[in-house]
This record gives C-alpha cells, sequence and structure tokens, in this order.
C-alpha cells in the first residue's frame, strides 16, 4: 500500500541460554555424554508503523525502565539478562524520527511478555491510552499465572505481574485474523503463548509479516521447524509455521523474526523507513 511504512526501534539485547530459543540444540551422545550449554546475545525490538489513515502505530514497546536493573525478579535478571542504555529504551527511540508517546494513536502488544509489554508504561493517559489491542487468550492467561495465589509476582513463562498495573489504560481484545486498515492484518498464532498477535504489512515494495515470538528465530522456521525451548503448546507452534508458510507463499512476504542476532544484523534501525 502507497504511504505506509515502517520503522524498527531497538531495545537493546537479551543474553540466555540457547537452548530457550532451540529446544535440544546439541543432544549428547555416546561419545559426547556432557554437552555445555550455548549461552546468546539476541536483539530485542518493536516496530514503529506509519499508516496514511490510522496515523502512527506501535508494534509491541520494549521493556520497562529498570528491567535491565532491579525491576524484574532475579531469576529473570540472571536467566535473560537484558542490556541496553537508556537511548534504547522506547521514548527515545521514538525521539530519533521526532515522535514522543503522545502522537501514537493506536498500540498492538503481540504479548504480554516483559520484553514486549513493559514499554506500555510510557502511554498511561496518552491518546493510544484507549487503543491497546492485545490477544484476550495471552492477557487472560498472563493475568492468571501472575495473580493466582501465590507469593511470587512472576508467574513465569515471561509474564511480569506489574505490567498488568500501568495506571491509565485501556485493553482491547483480539482473537480472530483481521485487517485492522488496508496494508495491515493482525493474524493470531499458537504455540509461544496461548495466543501471540502477528502483523501482517502490505508495503508498496514488499509484504512482511511479524510473527513475534511465535516463531524466535529462523532456525525454528526451518525448514526443518524447530520447537523452541519456550512453549505453551507443541501443537499450536505447528501450525503457527504452517500458517506462515501459506502467507509467505500467497505474498511472496519477508518474515522478520523477533530475536535472531543473524537476521537483526542485516536490519537497518531507525531513523530508517522501510517504505
Ligand atoms: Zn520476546
Amino acid at each position: 500500500m502507497k504511504g505506509l511504512k515502517f520503522a524498527i526501534l531497538h531495545h537493546g539485547y537479551i543474553e540466555n541460554d540457547f537452548a530457550w530459543n532451540v529446544a535440544v540444540p546439541k543432544p549428547g551422545n555416546i561419545k559426547e555424554k556432557n554437552v555445555l550449554s550455548e549461552w546468546i546475545r539476541v536483539p530485542t525490538f518493536s516496530v514503529l508503523i506509519s499508516h496514511p489513515d490510522l496515523g502512527w502505530i506501535l508494534y509491541d514497546t520494549g521493556p520497562c525502565l529498570r528491567d535491565e536493573k532491579d525491576r524484574l525478579p532475579l531469576f529473570v535478571r540472571e536467566q535473560f539478562p537484558l542490556f541496553t542504555s537508556r537511548e534504547e529504551f522506547l521514548d527515545k527511540q521514538l525521539s530519533l524520527v521526532n515522535l514522543t508517546p503522545e502522537d501514537i494513536s493506536l498500540i498492538i502488544v503481540s504479548h504480554m511478555h516483559w520484553d514486549h509489554a513493559g514499554g506500555l508504561s510510557f502511554f498511561s493517559n496518552t491518546k493510544a491510552s484507549k487503543n491497546i489491542l492485545v490477544s484476550e487468550k495471552d492477557y487472560s492467561y498472563g493475568l492468571t499465572v501472575t495473580h493466582h495465589c501465590s507469593t511470587e509476582p512472576f508467574g513465569g513463562g515471561g509474564y511480569f505481574k506489574d505490567n498488568f498495573h500501568f495506571p491509565g489504560l485501556t485493553f482491547n481484545f483480539i482473537e480472530e485474523d483481521q485487517s485492522l486498515a488496508p496494508g495491515i492484518d493482525i493474524i493470531t498464532l499458537g504455540g509461544h503463548t496461548p495466543g501471540v498477535l502477528g502483523l501482517v504489512l502490505h508495503l508498496e515494495s514488499d509484504t512482511f509479516i511479524f510473527p513475534s515470538d511465535a516463531v524466535n528465530m529462523s532456525r525454528n522456521y526451518g525448514p526443518p521447524m524447530a520447537y523452541p525451548g519456550i512453549l505453551y503448546d507443541s501443537i499450536g507452534f505447528q501450525q503457527t509455521v504452517r500458517k506462515l508458510n501459506l502467507l509467505q507463499k500467497t505474498y511472496q512476504a519477508k518474515i522478520i523474526f523477533p530475536h535472531d542476532p543473524v537476521q537483526f544484523s542485516y536490519l537497518e534501525p531507525a531513523p530508517y523507513f522501510y517504505q
């Protein structure tokens, strides 16, 4: 679609064990029984979209301030440490293209994990605060696992209780695939959590698909497909890969993976716009 464009807002890197990204990446064998784990560094980013009718839209928001320091529980900071600078948080990334959170009209949150939803903290009582789209299944599940009768404030699986309590936000639920506006489709994807919202952007030049963490990196997508180590539902993951295969063929689309260090090294970050 003419006039539709997007930019990549880089929020730094998360380090973690490669086995969280690809399950059993190096199985032991009779000759090598104790295989060492591999520690890797993956990018984290959100996507800023400019639409001729809807204005400025965000797909994901990155982490919350202090997630890299003391905000998240210790075991998350030890197993998934975030390395980022103040300049890489969402508000500063928006300023690279002369925007502030007040300029955003609508936010699509792929799922409520901390590295995607934490930046909602910048939107209390802004124009976008009433226009936040999330997966109903993901939101409900995240709310449940972080608010049941445990004293543990972290529900596991990447959800963090405080990220459901930013003041002045209204969430709108998406349950089915739908066209948001000409050139923008929202797709529902299983596997990683009960429901991840993926995005299809039909630019004038090419179609781009953003599956978010439903497919973490190219290695998961394959072929052959490879299960991630963090997985809610294995059948849902298979269905996601098949759905993306079909969309990719239909539109000759490019898939942009959310945490793929190799692919990310070839992406051009903001202020550059793909159009
Ligand atoms: Zn993620």
